[in-house]
């Protein structure tokens, strides 16, 4: 591809708009354009990128024994009816009526639809294991649209349901998957981890997200330093140590004058006691009704927790106006004692003893609380976010914390959805059985931004090879010199010739900017043309990663090119 015919417009400046690096560096290296919040074009380069992740993941999902096909991406509210989601599946969710008043929705995942697939065209045993995938675009109405193709509302996906007998089959089915979303981030060359995660909307039993470690992820991970446990913290189990022995003589409720003290620290310096002696009481809305949640002063409230021990659909924090609006109660003085609303407490408060909270009275506290006597949650449960000083709840060992990009999502279903749609099977004995059903999800174009995110500096973006828009970029430095402009073409169709991807910067541009187009768009494997040529006959080739520079003969430079190039690909594809 000649640069001077290629739509690649590249920035100097950093757009305001984007906070994390690769949504500055897609912006910049000419992959994206933003249409309006959370919906992107994707520009050539940027198609390529996306283009060689869904080409990995489909190579590696057919050498699992999966099937492609193509689903609509508007889906009937029947069905979504049938599963129980149209109700349960909150504002992401983007409904809407067609011409005869019918209610439809776009598809954020297609549970529904393969379950009518499959009741309708799987029949027996004999049929099963079946796992169907396909790379689509979804649609989610997503609260916060973010980072750019991190978080749209319009983005690319993988999604793979299998079919099962029985729930051994299953497991064999879910292992498949695990093993081929280890081979699809491996050669897609990510630093990731595979983690224990929350089931969330889809439902389910069983899940792990892969997770590539980067400090921009929105998702934190635990990690054991002793054992092989890691875990989304919104799944993980927070194990309390055995309760001390002593027991600790109960005071009287007593009232204390807290004046402009609404921060759990300063209400414990005020009366001499720790923040770990503070009943913190946290205001959420759970589908639109207020709730008040406990945790100890020193801890912090885990929404997914939350959202699972109320088995609510959406649950958001409140801001302090709009909990005053909502409950009439003063912010930085609420507490369980008597509160008018919705009351739930993390397991550790129930411990707590002689604690202060708040009365819910502007500048008042309560001291000598105690759980059970003073007041009873609707529901206990663990609430809290799990901390490095936690134990590891498999092995009591040691935890670290991690930020990572959730790219991949495996699923359990088990029969929630054949169930609830009636999708059966003849087994061997004759009898209609529920399929057992699994999901798997991967987010192609997150990939693609989780790649750069991993993957840069200053310069711009440095592409895992196997991600590359091109793999070569030749730069023709001698526009005003016909024997170094035919040299650089040459290699152009030498390299390209050999079977590779390369693009040639034609551009009647100055070296220094060729140079800095090629550092930004992070193309692998600089190969320059201009005065060494001239004087001694060789090729500058830059390896983009490593800065590394080496000078190659002109009259074998295609050839060794091709070579290293090579030469990555297979170690980068040598998955088991
Ligand atoms: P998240 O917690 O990040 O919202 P999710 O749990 O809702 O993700 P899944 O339903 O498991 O995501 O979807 C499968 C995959 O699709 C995710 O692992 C992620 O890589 C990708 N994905 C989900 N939402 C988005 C989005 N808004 N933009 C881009 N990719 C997404
Ligand atoms: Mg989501």
């Amino acid at each position: 591809m000649r640069y001077s015919q290629l739509l690649l417009p590249t920035t100097k400046e950093t757009p305001a708009e984007a906070e994390v690096i690769s949504h500055q560096l897609l912006l910049r290296a000419g992959c994206i354009r933003k249409l309006t919040s959370g919906l992107y074009t994707y520009l050539p380069l940027g198609l390529m990128a996306l283009q060689k992740v869904a080409a990995i993941v489909r190579e590696e999902m057919n050498r699992s024994g999966a099937q492609e096909l193509l689903m609509p991406m508007v889906q009937p509210a029947d069905l979504w009816q049938e599963s129980g989601r149209w109700q349960k599946y909150g504002t992401e969710l983007l409904r809407f009526k067609d011409r005869h008043e019918r209610d439809f929705c776009l598809g954020p995942t297609h549970e529904e639809v393969i379950t009518d697939i499959a009741r309708r065209e799987l029949q027996s045993y004999r049929q099963l294991p079946v796992n169907l995938y396909q790379i689509q675009t979804k649609f989610r109405d997503e609260i916060r649209p973010r980072f750019g193709l991190m978080r749209g509302r319009e983005f690319v996906m993988k999604d793979a349901y299998s079919f099962d007998a029985d729930d051994e089959a299953a497991g064999a089915s879910y292992e498949i998957m695990k093993a081929a979303y280890h081979r699809i981030f491996k050669r897609c060359g990510l630093s990731f981890r595979a983690v224990e995660a929350d089931t969330g909307s889809i439902g389910g039993s069983f899940s792990h997200e892969f997770m590539v470690l980067a400090d921009t992820g929105e998702d934190t991970l635990v990690i054991c330093n002793q054992c092989d446990y890691a875990a989304n913290v919104e799944k993980a189990a927070v194990v309390l140590p055995e309760p001390a022995a002593e027991t600790v003589e109960p005071a009287p409720l007593t009232r204390v004058e807290t004046p402009g003290m609404k921060k759990v620290d300063r209400v414990a310096d005020f009366l001499g006691v720790t923040a770990a002696d503070v009943i913190k009481t946290m205001v959420f809305l759970a589908d639109g009704e207020p709730v008040a949640a406990l945790v100890r002063g020193d801890r912090q409230v885990q929404d997914v927790k939350l959202k699972n021990l109320l088995g609510a659909a959406e649950v958001e924090a409140v801001d302090d106006e709009a909990v005053w609006k909502l409950t009439k109660l003063p912010v930085g003085y609420m507490g369980p004692v008597d509160i008018p609303i919705r009351l739930v407490a993390d397991q550790e408060v129930m411990r707590m003893t002689n604690a202060v909270a708040g009365a819910n009275e502007k500048g008042m506290h309560l001291t000598g609380v105690h759980p059970g006597r003073d007041f009873s949650p609707e529901l206990v449960g663990d609430l809290r976010q799990i901390t490095p000083e936690d134990e590891c709840p498999a092995c009591g060992g040691e935890l670290s914390l991690t930020e990572g990009i959730e790219v991949g999502h495996i699923f359990k279903l088990g029969t929630n959805y054949s169930e609830a749609m009636k999708a059966t099977y003849q087994d061997t004995d004759g009898v209609d059985k529920p399929f057992v059903m699994g999901c798997y999800g991967i987010g192609v174009s997150r990939v693609v931004a989780a790649a750069i995110e991993q993957n840069h500096d200053d310069n711009g973006i440095i592409f895992p090879l196997p991600l590359a828009p091109f793999q070569v970029i030749v730069l023709n430095l001698g526009l005003k010199s016909a024997s170094i402009s035919d040299a650089a073409q040459q290699l152009y169709k030498n390299v390209q010739e050999l079977g590779l991807e390369v693009l040639f910067d034609d551009r009647d541009e100055r070296p220094g900017s060729k140079f800095k187009d090629a550092d930004l768009l992070g193309i692998p494997y600089r190969a320059t043309v201009g005065k060494v040529y001239e004087k001694d006959g060789m090729v500058e080739l830059r390896i983009r990663a490593t800065g590394e520079t080496t000078l190659l003969p002109y009259i074998d430079a295609a050839n060794q090119i091709v070579a290293m190039v090579r030469e990555e690909q297979r170690r980068m594809n040598a998955v088991d």
